[in-house]
């Protein structure tokens, strides 16, 4: 039986108060929630994370990493750094860094190696555009996505990863996948990976993410498939985040 798990994704959002107004109020919300639960974080805010959930229920990660282990890389953070921050999780080819920073299904392999080589779990994002949705390729995008990631580390790195499928068009839209629609592509993910190892596939991770709100949260999360939510808009709102976290 998978865990779910619910992430937060703060994206460029958050100050040191409101970090511990938002930490404070999910710490103390903590109690009732089944689903593991964990919030990726500005890299400055790495070590307030990190000494305020040490020891609590919920884990932490970071939004992005070099795919480089270290050098004259300006402005750049390598995996080492974040495991230095006792990060579990770390996001990688999250749609904007894909399409804002032109980030490709090779370099976001790269970067998945790298966090699993410094051990910890990548949180690994495919999906569609709306445009890509409507000539109906959007199994062929996330299979082209997916298999830069088993070329470069073979399918048994899933084992240690997490996949979120994050159809680009309802990320911060409001506009949900309807149930019907997540869970098709989590079923061809699932079905995918199965094809090469059934083992990993059942064990496989899968999230969901864009627009997930307390409104349609019971109803993604009660797909066969879906083992999970990364969480964008409604991460920022305690009361939000948590009941999202209860319905896992
Ligand atoms: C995200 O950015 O990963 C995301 C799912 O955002 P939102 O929940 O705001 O759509």
């Amino acid at each position: 039986m998978r865990r779910k798990l619910v992430a937060g994704n703060w994206k460029m959002h958050g100050s040191l108060s409101e970090n511990e107004a938002l930490l404070s109020g999910l710490l103390a919300g903590m109690a009732d929630v089944k689903a593991g639960v964990a919030v990726c974080v500005p890299f400055p805010y790495l070590a307030q994370v990190q000494s305020r959930l040490q020891g609590t229920p919920i884990a932490w990660g970071a939004q992005n990493v070099s795919q480089e282990a270290k050098g004259a890389f300006t402005g750049e953070v390598c995996a080492s750094m974040l495991k230095d921050f006792s990060c579990a999780y770390v996001i990688v080819g999250h749609s904007e860094r894909r399409a804002i920073y032109g980030e490709t299904d090779g370099l976001v392999a790269d970067k998945f190696a790298a966090v699993q080589a410094a051990g910890m779990t990548p949180i690994f994002c495919v999906g569609e555009t709306l445009a890509e949705r409507e000539a109906g390729v959007t199994q062929d995008v996330v299979s082209r996505q997916m298999d830069a990631v088993i070329a470069k580390c073979g399918v048994a790195s899933l084992a240690r990863a997490v996949v979120a499928y994050e159809p680009v068009w309802a990320i911060g839209t409001g506009v949900t996948a309807s149930p019907e629609q997540a869970q098709a592509v989590h079923a061809f993910i699932r079905a995918k990976v199965r094809a090469l190892d059934a083992g990993v596939a059942e064990g496989l991770v899968i999230q969901y993410g864009g627009s997930m709100k307390p409104n349609n949260a019971v109803e993604l999360l009660g797909q066969p498939d879906i083992d999970g939510g990364l969480i964008g808009g409604a991460a920022l709102n305690v009361d939000d985040f948590l009941a999202i976290c209860r319905a896992g």
